[in-house]
């Protein structure tokens, strides 16, 4: 018998995670390496779209993952007077899915499924070197040599560091405060409890997302030189002073520890160079404005393992092969992300009438979707259910 094809994964977030289980779950052999002793989740709730969704059901983890997930029937995005002006229904017959998911909950899923597959998981692990020859050398001095390597190390990767291929990287000049406070009734009217809502005042945002049913994350947009807005730990008056009408929920975020990331868009000339590739936000980070950097760092992680496994080309063709069929729709939803990012900066009065204009041009909206409704590549036995059920 043939041996096993070996890989070395660099980084276990959403994208090393999922691309190691799906190759081990193929036969390949898989070593993760990540630099923490431990693998911790960054942030609070996750907003998990078809694509990730069909990609958990794909590795055989939906179930657990769903497990306590929360399951809202709109989004609703509200102007500065607290009035409705954007409603994308969801999670019925025909529409897109989501769910919102703690987390630590989902990155416990993964690393239980990466072990159940055979994964060798090594914390404590950082990679300092990769080269196209399936090389890479860890802090400690160990030095290996794989079929692959992939670096999923984040959007600050250390490897990418290593080559010139970076084709465009912009910091957004916008962040957000993460946190979770548990669910109180109070913060919204009764009727909005399980609802999904941005509010926008002025350039700040508030993301209000159930995602659990104890569980309520939530984001505080703002842009990156508003000090009182990006302070940690939140300065509770100067948002109540943009949303009067959320003083209840903002009031319960006081002394609540939470994490200010800023935004960043990232572009590279070629996500792989002979045996080494990069994923995730190594390869293409995006403003968090879609909930998509994670749903696609997952589809093409899957998409990734397919192409490997797929056929007996050598390993640099399957790799440009993967790029060239999964790069198109992340590009395509990096470039809508980034755009509604400049929403932060339109007037109140002017963006009231946009969006609720934008609400009678239905291709817009599905073309905003575009990735949530992408089954990926891998998932092919659970075609149709990235859409509607
Ligand atoms: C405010 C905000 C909200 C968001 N909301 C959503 C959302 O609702 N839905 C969604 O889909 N996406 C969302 N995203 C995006 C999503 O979080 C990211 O796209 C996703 O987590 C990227 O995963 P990754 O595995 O590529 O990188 P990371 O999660 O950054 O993982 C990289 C891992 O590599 C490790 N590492 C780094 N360097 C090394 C090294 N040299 N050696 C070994 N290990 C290393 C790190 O410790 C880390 O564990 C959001 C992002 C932000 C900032």
């Amino acid at each position: 018998m043939a041996p096993s094809k070996t890989a070395e994964v660099i980084g276990a977030g959403l994208a090393g995670l999922t691309a190691a289980t799906a190759l081990a779950q193929r036969g390949w052999t898989v070593r993760l390496h990540e630099r923490e002793t431990e693998i911790r989740a960054i942030g609070a709730g996750i907003y998990v779209w078809g694509n990730g969704l069909a990609t958990l059901e794909a590795l055989g983890l939906y179930e657990r993952a769903a497990d306590g997930a929360h399951v809202g029937p709109v989004l609703e995005t509200r102007d500065h007077r607290d009035r409705v002006v954007e409603e994308v229904p969801i999670n019925g017959p025909g529409q897109a899915r989501v769910l919102t998911i703690m987390r630590d909950h989902l990155i416990n899923t993964l690393i239980d499924g990466a072990a159940k597959a055979g994964v060798d998981i090594r914390t404590g692990s950082e990679v300092v070197e990769a080269s196209p020859d399936g090389g890479l050398v860890t802090r400690s001095g160990a030095t290996s040599r794989a079929d692959v390597v992939l670096a999923a190390d984040g959007v600050n990767s250390r490897i990418r560091r290593q080559y010139d291929i970076v084709a465009h990287r912009a910091a957004a000049r916008q962040g957000a405060t993460r946190l979770t406070v548990p669910r109180r009734p109070g913060f919204v009217p009764d009727r909005d409890q399980s609802k999904y809502i941005e509010y926008f005042s002025g350039r700040r945002r508030v993301l209000y997302t159930p995602s659990s049913e104890t569980s309520l994350y939530v984001a505080l947009v703002a842009d990156e030189d508003d000090r009182p807005a990006s302070r940690i730990p939140v300065d509770t008056a100067a948002w109540i002073r943009c949303f009067p009408h959320l003083e209840a929920l903002l009031g319960a975020c006081a002394g609540v520890p939470g994490r200010w990331d800023t935004f960043q868009f990232l572009t590279l000339t070629r996500w792989s160079m002979g045996r080494l590739a990069f994923l995730g936000d190594a390869a293409h980070a995006q403003p968090p404005y879609l909930g998509q950097g994670g749903g696609c760092a997952m589809m093409s992680a899957l998409g990734l393992a397919d192409a490997l496994s797929g056929s007996d080309a050598p390993v640099d063709q399957r790799l440009r092969d993967w790029e060239y069929a999964e790069r198109p729709t992340i590009e395509h939803t990096q470039r809508w992300s980034h755009r509604l990012g400049r929403l932060n900066y339109v007037p109140d009065a002017a963006r009231t009438p946009l969006l609720r204009g934008s609400r009678f041009l239905p291709r817009l909206g599905a073309s905003r979707l575009r990735a949530a409704l992408t089954v990926p590549t891998g998932a092919g036995r659970f075609a149709g259910s990235a859409a509607g059920h």
